[in-house]
């Protein structure tokens, strides 16, 4: 559903950085407008210096919100990631948002919500989880890493783990680890799902809740330009109820869709 936010752009003050793994950080900004207006699932996309040197912004997940003050937990990937990964406490970024449609919290008969996560997908889970709790939901999270080191349970509550190579935690995917736990987790009431994670976990959990009848909503990721729908570079199809597919924009239709809606 296209959600419309009170989006401003504005220049953001890096007050605190921390890594929290070999390539992770999490970097705090004050940004009062965008604290204000965000919810869960909502994106920011963010010129990571001054240069033109890179000329795109990058778009990342609002992983908290505390007072004035907006996360966001960055992985280094490639250019843009590693220069906001090291950038420093005091200097100043521009920050455009709250971008993107939320997750869905109402309308939904659920008691508890499972947080399935994978790598950098454990990123807006945070913000996630406190909205949940504050509206009396129980909530769990199920985050996967690749192994170990890839894991970031980060100040989350209730976390089940899984690697694939079996270093810590369950030994599989976290959609395998979902499947052994789900006899135990409907023992807690009705559930909904809420992911992000790799596109291919997001494929896999979609098949899995069409087949379980598991509400889930899906925070999808694709290479973004602009993050307000001028350059059409983050377009991905998704289905019709008539069994048809359209094109949607992620930055404007998403990130977040109904897994129902998934091409797998
Ligand atoms: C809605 C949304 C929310 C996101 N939230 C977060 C977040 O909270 N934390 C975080 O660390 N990252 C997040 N990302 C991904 C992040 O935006 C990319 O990692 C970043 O743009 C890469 O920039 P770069 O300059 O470091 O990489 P580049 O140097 O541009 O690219 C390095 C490599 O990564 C590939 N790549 C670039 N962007 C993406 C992408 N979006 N998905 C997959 N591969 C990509 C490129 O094709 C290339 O192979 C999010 C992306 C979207 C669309």
């Amino acid at each position: 559903m296209l959600e419309t936010n009170a989006i401003v752009d504005v220049r953001a003050t890096v007050t605190q950085t921390r890594h929290i793994g070999r390539d992770v950080s999490i970097i705090t900004l004050e940004c009062p407008p965008i604290a204000a207006a965000a919810k869960p699932g909502n994106f920011v996309n963010i010129k990571v210096n001054g240069t033109t040197q890179p000329l795109l912004r990058r778009p990342f997940s609002i992983h908290n919100v505390h007072g004035i003050f907006i996360d966001i937990m960055v992985k280094s990937i490639g250019y843009g990631t590693t220069l906001f990964c090291d950038t420093t406490k005091g200097s100043t970024v521009m920050v455009l948002g709250p971008l993107g449609n939320s997750f869905n919290l109402t309308g939904q008969d659920f008691n508890t919500a499972i947080l399935v996560s994978g790598g950098i997908g454990t990123a807006p889970m945070l913000f996630l989880e406190k909205t949940l709790t504050a509206k009396g939901k129980k909530v769990i999270n199920l985050i996967g890493g690749r192994t170990k080191d890839e894991l970031l349970p980060q100040e989350l509550d209730n976390c089940l783990l899984a690697t694939d190579d079996g270093s810590m935690g369950f030994s599989g995917n976290v959609v395998e680890l979902l499947h052994s736990e789900l006899p135990a987790l409907k023992k807690e009431g009705s559930l909904k799902i809420f992911s992000c994670g790799p596109n291919p976990m997001l494929k896999a959990l979609a098949r899995f809740c069409r087949a379980h009848q598991l509400p889930c909503d899906l925070s999808l990721e694709s290479v973004m330009g602009c993050g307000i729908g001028i350059c059409y570079g983050c377009s991905v199809e998704i289905n019709t109820p008539d069994g048809g597919t359209r094109t949607i924009l992620l930055c404007r239709e998403g990130p977040v869709i109904d897994a129902k809606l998934l091409v797998v």
